[in-house]
């Protein structure tokens, strides 16, 4: 970047100050070329680490933990050696609210990335359950039959409720036999 000549100097400055190499060691002068120092596996995502989505993130304002961010996950569901068993409770975390994808400069939608892992792994049980939703119809009927059954039942139970109350009441103003003796 700055040339031969100017490098150079650079080197004899640094030399002069810190001969034992204390400060920065390979860091601003090296034998090695800058090359050598390029992430190319981050080089080659479109995350830039910014951490933006980060504060937007419901789950990472709870957890205040990389491992339960957006961020995290961006890198956890890229990785090369990525395993949903190894990371089914981070990714089964992140409740789809996409406050990440309108905050990220990049354009990165963590959540769809998430939600393409998750569909590898489709639950059996909630595919089940959404089919059974879908036929909105026999649905809607179950629905009102269930609600109309809890109805009947919470009036029986009121009722049976009041019937006890009222026995409670006439026993607990009827005089004791032991009373009556008293009495007589
Ligand atoms: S979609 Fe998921 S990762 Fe994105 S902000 Fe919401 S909870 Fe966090
Ligand atoms: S906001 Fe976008 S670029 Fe920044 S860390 Fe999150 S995913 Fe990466």
């Amino acid at each position: 970047m700055f040339g031969p000549e100017l490098y150079d100097l650079f080197v004899r400055v640094k030399q002069s100050f810190d001969p034992s190499g204390v400060f920065n060691p390979g860091i601003k002068i090296s034998d090695r070329p800058f090359t050598d120092h390029i992430d190319y596996v981050r080089l080659s995502k479109p995350c830039a680490t910014c951490a933006k989505c980060n504060a937007v993130c419901p789950v990472y304002d709870v957890f205040q933990s990389e491992d339960m961010s957006s961020r995290g996950w961006f890198e956890i569901v890229t990785d090369k050696n990525y395993s949903y068993l190894n990371s089914k409770r981070v990714v089964e975390a992140c409740l789809n609210c996409k406050s990440c994808r309108t905050a990220c400069p990049a354009g990165v939608d963590v959540s769809q990335l998430i939600l393409d892992r998750r569909a590898e792994h489709p639950n059996e049980m909630a595919g089940v359950i959404f089919r059974f939703h879908a036929q909105t119809a026999l649905f809607e009927t179950i629905l009102k039959v269930s609600r109309e059954v809890s109805a009947d039942l919470g009036s029986a139970s009121d009722a049976a409720s009041a019937r006890s109350s009222d026995e409670a009441v006439y026993a607990s103003s009827q005089p004791r036999r032991q009373d009556c003796r008293l009495s007589l």
